[in-house]
């Protein structure tokens, strides 16, 4: 289904409007949204198309390589892959009801995984999608692995199917497929031993292994009657860290590359400084919360030190992050005020209410809690006509919290002027001098 038409393209030269389906591609039925891609080398494409004007092929000539303009809805043609799974971790399960249906999605889908790098388990594949992923070499992929034990993963993920891992990323890798590789570690399940085991099998399939990233099982307070999982403390979470240094050492020695990467809240957890950037090796697993914090801190750093001297602010910016977000910031608005000696900001790190207490992560803040962390201040941030600054990765499309709450809702309920900021250092800054002072 065309979702759109790039202005000026040859499709909208053509009349090709969104709501319109393509339904064929130089006369092969289109499967999926690879078939679209492979067409764009072509200098003359076919295309046949149905829609509100019935059925009909056009020929498009462009240079090769040039887009024909088509932007497609679902990305893959035939809906979204669905998980098969039932993980004994799942983060969808934890979730509490009445929230919007699309976050009870659980999508599991290889074509995803390629175009936009979510993590798939392997364990829906067919045979088709196994020619098609080998025959049309689609790579990278990004595998959930967990464990490479075939009984404790099969266990794990609550699939038969789920342990055939060694042989599914044997196969990947022997086709030279590139994986970016996770392991989402739950304590007593897949830790100590069965993550030795799987870091040694990973390691094995290197380079096509291209990075594995080692996160904590993530724990909402939705519980009740699902499988007890303990959540990381400050000692296992020590061990993992030992452990992955461990590995770090030894795969830089033989390999020389460290391979293997710990989430960022394992350091939290731990109470340890994160890494130099340069052990993240370029940071491959940042979407895994792997490394931001530190390319955060980088980018502070060297924004902080580019400062113009300011006077003094007439209002107050309060920033209001996650737990996590606020163990990070706080030490790095020390140094800003060294920058910005009379500048009133103040951070706020909150709780999730809506959670539990192990969420900690700024983008799963709601906008419940948002309100819920601001009403005891509320008098004074008034008086001090104080802005009010979120990182918009608690925001989904529309500008809304996973809670249902909108920026707009937050505001009205807040009576303060509430902006939404992008998790950089650069555009916190920026943010925190305009609403100081009102420009550069
Ligand atoms: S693969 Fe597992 S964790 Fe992911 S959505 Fe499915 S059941 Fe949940």
């Amino acid at each position: 289904l065309v979702e759109k038409v790039r202005p000026g393209s040859p499709a909208a030269a053509l009349g090709i409007r969104p709501g319109d389906r393509l339904i064929a591609i130089n006369g092969q039925a289109v499967q999926d949204i690879f078939d679209y891609y492979l067409s764009l080398p072509e200098p003359r494409v076919d295309l046949e198309i149905d829609g509100p004007r019935g059925r009909r092929t056009v020929s498009i000539r462009k240079e090769p390589g040039e887009d024909v303009g088509l932007v497609f809805g679902p990305e893959s043609f035939d809906g979204l892959r669905r998980c098969c799974n039932r993980c004994l971790f799942c983060f969808i399960d934890q979730l509490p009801s009445g929230l919007r249906p699309s976050l009870y999605v659980k999508d599991d889908d290889y074509r995803q995984s390629v175009l936009t790098g979510t993590y798939i388990t392997l364990t829906n594949l067919t045979k088709e999608d196994w020619e098609r992923i080998l025959g049309l070499h689609l790579s990278p992929l990004y595998v959930s692995v967990h464990t490479v034990d075939p009984r404790r993963r099969a266990y794990l993920l609550g699939s038969r199917k789920a342990g055939e891992i060694r042989e599914q990323l044997a196969r990947l890798a022997a086709a030279g497929i590139e994986m970016h590789c996770q392991v989402v570690l739950c304590r007593q399940l897949n830790d100590g031993a069965y993550l030795e085991e799987t870091l040694e099998y990973l390691s094995s399939l290197w380079p096509s292994v291209a990075s594995i990233a080692v996160v904590p099982v993530g724990l909402t307070k939705y519980r009740q009657y699902l499988f007890p999982l303990h959540p990381f403390d400050r000692e296992s979470s020590r061990r993992v860290l030992n452990q992955v240094a461990r590995w770090q050492e030894q795969l830089r020695r033989r390999l020389g590359t460290r391979l293997v990467f710990a989430a960022d809240e394992f350091y939290l957890l731990a109470g340890r400084p994160f890494p130099p950037a340069e052990e993240y090796e370029g940071f491959p697993q940042l979407e895994n919360g792997v490394g931001v914090a530190r390319l955060f801190m980088e980018e502070w750093q060297r924004e902080v030190r580019r400062l113009p001297g300011k006077s003094e602010s007439s209002r107050l910016a309060l920033i209001v992050t996650g737990k996590a977000g606020y163990r990070v910031l706080s030490p790095l608005l020390a140094q800003l005020r060294a920058r910005w000696r009379n500048a009133r900001i103040e951070l706020l790190g909150l709780d999730s209410r809506f959670f539990g207490p192990y969420i900690t992560i700024s983008g799963l803040l709601t906008g419940s809690d948002i309100c819920w962390g601001l009403k005891p201040r509320l008098a004074r941030l008034r008086r001090e006509q104080a802005a009010v600054l979120l990182p918009n990765v608690a925001l989904r499309e529309n500008r809304e919290f996973l809670d249902g709450y909108t920026l707009e809702s937050v505001r009205r309920e807040l009576s303060l002027p509430v902006f939404a900021v992008r998790p950089t250092a650069k555009a916190l800054l920026r943010k925190l001098e305009v609403v100081l002072w009102g420009s550069r």
